[in-house]
């Protein structure tokens, strides 16, 4: 078989990944080898603003229209692995106060996992999304080592996502909280100016990770800050969302303004890091989200700012990779999948 080829034949079993989110469906075929059947994106309308069932039923095309494109017959589907954005419980019931991308009342409480392993008639394993790229990006770097090893992955965004993998698994924790690395609190010393207000969350904590470290935190808390010590900024002028957004672009032209707040956002990273190494210990710390998508030299500066600013003891400096998670519009349907195999071959 060529392997070079966009989509590949299945020869055994397999397992379906969809990723949910706020616009698209992403999904992915993984074979028992490991072996991912599909090599790009494959996206479908998600319609979660139509409500749930519109929901689940697009998630069920995508489930379709993923064996049609890989030629699988649903006789070897041995399971599905579905992920969406948070808050959700660990078995995937959206929460009762609803979420950013599940705002319609028909959302809040709706168990997305049991209604669509009720649709499909095949088991279902959800995680959050950020749980699944995480897995995924273990999978990635480890490979046959994956079940050997563990990992602390962060994923700047819109918010801070990211997850935690012990052993090859997600720690999910007993209410599903577990990987919460946005809402970390951190040591603010070294990542804040003397003079600078500390940054607030919209989960109400202060001097939490996403405070700093996400386009929530640069529009609410740093650029507001740092523009009033670059008043004469060409930034200062656009309305604030916009100016946020358009922050990387200046920073990957070494922009002075720009590069302050994004060594925040390394630092506050670095600070979290250090907090998983006396937690976990883990064997690698990925780095993931917008930030992986930027100009090289900026990515590779963002990434050795993260590992400057994380405290390693000498052993841990001796075995600890840094690295950025691979694949990020396909992290979070491809990590659903890794999951759904682990149920299997567990079972
Ligand atoms: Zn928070």
């Amino acid at each position: 078989m060529d392997q070079a080829e966009s989509v590949r034949t299945p020869s055994s079993w397999v397992v379906v990944g969809l990723d949910n989110g706020g616009t698209s469906n992403n999904a992915t075929v993984l074979d028992a080898t490991g072996q991912f059947l599909v090599d790009h994106l494959v996206e479908n309308p998600s319609r979660v603003l139509d409500g749930p069932e519109s929901a689940v039923e697009a998630l069920a095309d995508a489930f379709t229209g993923i064996l049609t494109l890989t030629r699988t017959p649903h006789s070897l589907v041995r399971a599905v692995g579905l992920d969406t954005p948070g808050p959700a419980s660990a078995n995937g019931v959206i929460s009762s106060k609803g979420a950013t991308n599940f705002n319609h009342v028909s959302w809040h409480g709706f168990d997305i996992r049991g209604a669509l392993e009720a649709r499909l008639g095949l088991p279902v394993v959800y995680n959050n999304d950020g749980n699944a790229a995480a897995l995924y990006a273990h999978h990635q770097h480890f490979g046959p080592a994956a079940a050997a090893n563990s990992s602390v992955s962060a994923i700047v965004g819109t918010g801070l996502g990211g997850g935690v993998v012990e052993a090859g698994a997600v720690i999910r924790g007993a209410a599903g909280m577990a990987g919460e690395l946005g809402h970390v609190q951190i040591p603010l010393h070294g990542v804040l100016e003397n003079d600078q207000p500390v940054p607030r969350c919209n989960c109400g904590f202060e001097g939490d990770v996403e405070s700093v470290a996400s386009l929530t935190g640069i529009k609410n808390n740093l650029l507001p800050y740092w523009l009033s010590r670059f008043p004469e900024h060409q930034l200062a002028g656009e309305p604030i969302g916009a100016a946020a957004k358009a922050l990387r672009g200046y920073a990957e032209k070494d922009d002075p303004l720009a590069l302050a707040v994004f060594a925040q956002q390394a630092k506050a990273i670095g600070k979290l890091f250090t907090i998983a190494a006396n937690f976990t210990d883990p064997a690698a710390y990925f780095l993931g989200g917008g930030v992986v998508e930027a100009a090289p030299h900026f990515r590779q500066w963002f990434l050795n700012t993260v590992r400057e600013s994380t405290d390693l003891r000498d052993e841990q400096k001796a075995v600890a990779t840094f690295a950025l998670v691979p694949d990020r519009d396909m992290a979070g349907s491809r990590g659903a999948a890794v999951a759904a195999l682990n149920t299997v071959i567990v079972k």
